[in-house]
């Protein structure tokens, strides 16, 4: 009996899955630029959304010493728009939430590195707490505030929009959807006297009516995590991400980036969590309303 289930676990279930996966959503073209998706970097926290200091240095290293390059915002969306080939081994690096232990935990071993990032900013809570996620122990972090995005934009880091409230778009009236995304852009540039380009949809979701509002209100492009559809499409209103979570490793992180052979395991995983992740706004109501400030 061992063996049937030990054969149904490690054969049959990952073979089902493989060929589900294939027929549903398919590799990623190499060509395409990789984007990676931090959020906290900092010690143990309820949630998933979380990554050790040590483990993200050490797979910065481990990036860099695979080969990967990082390049910035705009050289980026230069390789979106088609106006430059990309060598397929490119990672934009970004960070959703804009939290401020990342100034401390992650930014100086980016500088060391040389290596630029792209941060994505919840602008009505800017350097206030993060009363928009699911209130567990320890969950309280607080957001970086404008002054702190000046002197990083300063420094060559890059920033984006990720809505007013982090509220789940789809889900909102038409005033309201342009409410967050015109208004976060329109804070952001005045903070930081140039244009927000990109915008990354809170919780990963969008619908076709957000991703048209989000080119109407002057953005270039918009990511999410994982998109529905096959991965070999590239629509610059709907890019792929690779979140990063606390439990991968180099390895995962290297199968994410198409060096092994586990992608579409890891596309799985990553699709897994993200669709957790976005039951936040059913726990917490229609969006952050009631804390729109
Ligand atoms: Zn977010």
């Amino acid at each position: 009996m061992f063996w049937l289930y030990a054969f149904l676990f490690l054969v049959i279930l990952p073979l089902i899955s493989y060929i589900v996966w294939k027929l549903v959503w398919g590799p990623v073209s190499p060509s395409f630029p990789k984007v990676l998706a931090y959020h906290k970097v900092t010690g143990f926290e309820f949630g998933g959304t979380w990554m050790t200091k040590k483990r993200f240095i050490s797979s910065l290293d481990y990036l860099l010493d695979s080969g990967f390059c990082f390049i910035t915002e705009d050289l980026f969306l230069d390789t979106v728009s088609g106006k430059r080939i990309g060598s397929g081994r490119e990672i934009l690096m970004t960070f959703d939430d804009g939290y401020r232990m990342i100034i401390e935990s992650a930014l100086p071993a980016l500088e060391e590195r040389k290596i630029p990032a792209l941060i994505f900013m919840v602008t009505a809570y800017a350097g206030r707490e993060n009363r928009w996620e699911l209130r567990l122990p320890g969950r309280r972090f607080g957001h970086m505030g404008w002054d702190e995005v000046r002197d990083l934009s300063a420094r060559g880091f890059s920033f984006g929009s990720h809505s007013r409230t982090h509220c789940d778009l789809t889900r909102l009236e038409i005033g309201d959807l342009r409410s967050e995304l015109y208004k976060s852009k329109e804070e952001i540039e005045k903070a930081i006297n140039s244009p927000v380009r990109t915008v990354s949809y809170p919780f990963g979701r969008s619908n076709l009516s957000v991703r048209t509002e989000a080119r109407a209100a002057g953005y270039e492009a918009a990511f999410t995590l994982y998109p529905s559809g096959k991965n070999n499409r590239l629509d610059p209103f709907d890019l792929r991400r690779e979140g990063v979570w606390i439990i991968d490793t180099c390895g995962s992180l290297g199968n994410k980036l198409g060096q092994g052979k586990l992608f579409w395991a890891e596309d799985l995983k990553g699709r897994a969590i993200n669709r957790v992740a976005g039951l936040t706004p059913f726990f917490k109501g229609k969006s952050s309303l009631d804390l729109r400030l």
